[in-house]
């Protein structure tokens, strides 16, 4: 054995906690009604294991706790904001920063500035936010993954590829001047936290060059790709994650960040481009929506806390290490049990198949949303749906869209829950799966016409 640990054990220990309470069946029977069966509108003091999202939830180190007290609240040109621009261009290695308040600013900016009316944005699959932010633009999303990311069955490991032949046939049909960029996201969100290989993001980098399409990430997930890269392409196994990660933004002319995820932070995010011309436009947007160009969306402890959070996640391979590790801890316990879950598993947590578990629940009483439901009654789990109400409807038809999958995501948060969380969750899915005949379907009281899943209210058919 050499310096590798044998397990994918935490690189940290804990220093201090925050308490947390089991309630009685009969408290979450009556919150979750209170919830409109929807397990965004839970309070989460009524909530066990919190695995809604991995979004804003990672336990901060003792560093970045301590940057907050140097924060450069300085209204312009805050000595924090220059910290940010140096840790961005240093891990992800853009030039201009533009930093927003959460992923969402940014991708907003940027879809604004480069979508006009008409205009088409392919995609490897589509995340929420980002998608309604291009239709909001007038562009029409066009999904360009390759068919094995709707194949919860398929093992493929580079799920979240991107599927050139649909992404070719996009351009012979429209017309690469009708494409402002493509929205290329690492490891995929929607298809389970799925990896691209390098080797198609190059591919795809040199096509869209070819034909004048700039590439823009999806960055956010940027780091867990890298280490599936790291422990599957070949080529890859002993270069440093850093590197890895580096490699990735080099195949793009700029970024959108949720600097929620990977970088370990509860709030932030940036938009980051190599052209300056972008960025000056950008910044004239930043100033109207989010706040001046040197802080954005952001204060300036945040912006500290921010920067070394970037630097942390790369600084050694041991915290993406353990981080993919626990999820894949979790995943492994449920593949065991012969629960339908997606796979492979991916970097940020464990997609269950509510469509398998509950076959006899027809889509349009929203299956993944009541067994999130279910889930959340038998042990204060709470997850989430993503599935036909996460989709949405159509603009022009009126109907829902139709996703392929229907899925409960027990997302993990960084640095914050045991191994034995995730075994005391893999207990409570096993016993909601052993009883699944008693889970029925909902209907909507109340549906919101934006992104619904928010907070849509629904009750038993
Ligand atoms: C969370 C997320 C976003 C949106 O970011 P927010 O910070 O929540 O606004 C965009 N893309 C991906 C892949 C995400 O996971």
């Amino acid at each position: 054995m050499g310096e590798r640990r044998r397990s994918w054990a935490e690189p940290y220990k804990i220093k201090m906690v925050e308490p947390i309470r089991m309630t009685t069946r009969e408290a979450r029977e009556a919150a979750i009604q209170e919830a409109g069966y929807n397990s965004f509108l839970l309070r989460s003091e009524d909530v066990y294991i919190d695995l809604l999202t991995d979004s804003g939830t990672s336990a901060m180190s003792d560093r970045q706790w301590g940057k907050l007290m140097v924060g450069d609240e300085a209204y312009a040109g805050a000595r924090s904001f220059y910290r940010l621009v140096d840790a961005v261009h240093d891990i992800y290695g853009y030039e201009e920063l533009i930093p927003t308040h959460q992923g969402r600013g940014a991708e907003h900016i940027l879809s604004q500035l480069l979508i006009s009316e008409g205009d088409f944005v392919p995609g490897n699959m589509y995340f929420t936010t980002t998608r309604y932010h291009q239709e909001a633009a007038g562009g029409t999303f066009v999904d360009v993954i390759v068919d094995e990311a709707h194949d919860p069955t398929s093992l493929f490991p580079w799920k979240g590829n991107v599927d050139l032949d649909k992404l070719k046939a996009l351009v012979d049909e429209v017309g690469a001047d009708r494409i402002p960029y493509i929205s290329v996201e690492t490891n995929v969100n929607m298809a389970g936290g799925q990896p691209m290989s390098m080797a198609n993001l190059r591919a795809t980098h040199e096509y869209c060059s070819s034909v004048g399409i700039p590439v823009m990430l999806d960055a956010t997930r940027a780091l867990e790709n890298a280490f599936f890269i790291q422990q599957g392409e070949e080529g890859y196994a002993d270069r440093p994650i850093a590197e890895i990660l580096r490699e990735i933004c080099s195949y793009s002319e700029g970024a959108t960040v949720s600097s929620k995820k990977d970088n370990l932070v509860n709030i932030g995010g940036f938009l980051a481009v190599r052209d300056e011309d972008l960025a000056r436009r950008a910044r004239a947007m930043l100033v109207a929506f989010e706040g001046l160009h040197t802080y954005g969306g952001m204060a300036g402890r945040d912006m500290e806390a921010l920067a070394e959070g970037i630097r942390e996640m790369v600084d050694t391979d041991d915290h993406v290490r353990a981080r993919v590790g626990q999820v894949q801890y979790l995943g492994g316990k449920l593949i065991d049990a012969g629960i339908p879950i997606i796979r492979p598993v991916g970097g940020h947590g464990v997609f269950l198949d509510a469509a398998a578990i509950l076959p006899h629940i027809p889509q349009d009483e929203f299956p993944a949303a009541a067994l999130t439901a279910a889930l959340y009654v038998d042990s204060g789990v709470r997850g989430m749906e993503r599935g036909i109400v996460s989709a949405g409807r159509d603009r022009a038809t009126g109907d829902h869209h139709r996703p392929k999958l229907e899925l409960v995501r027990l997302t993990i948060p960084r640095r914050v829950y045991t191994q034995a969380h995730m075994d005391v969750t893999a207990e409570s899915v096993i016993e909601v799966f052993e009883h699944r005949d008693q889970v029925g379907g909902l209907r909507f009281t109340y549906e919101p016409d934006e992104l619904r899943f928010f907070q849509a209210r629904f009750e038993p058919v």
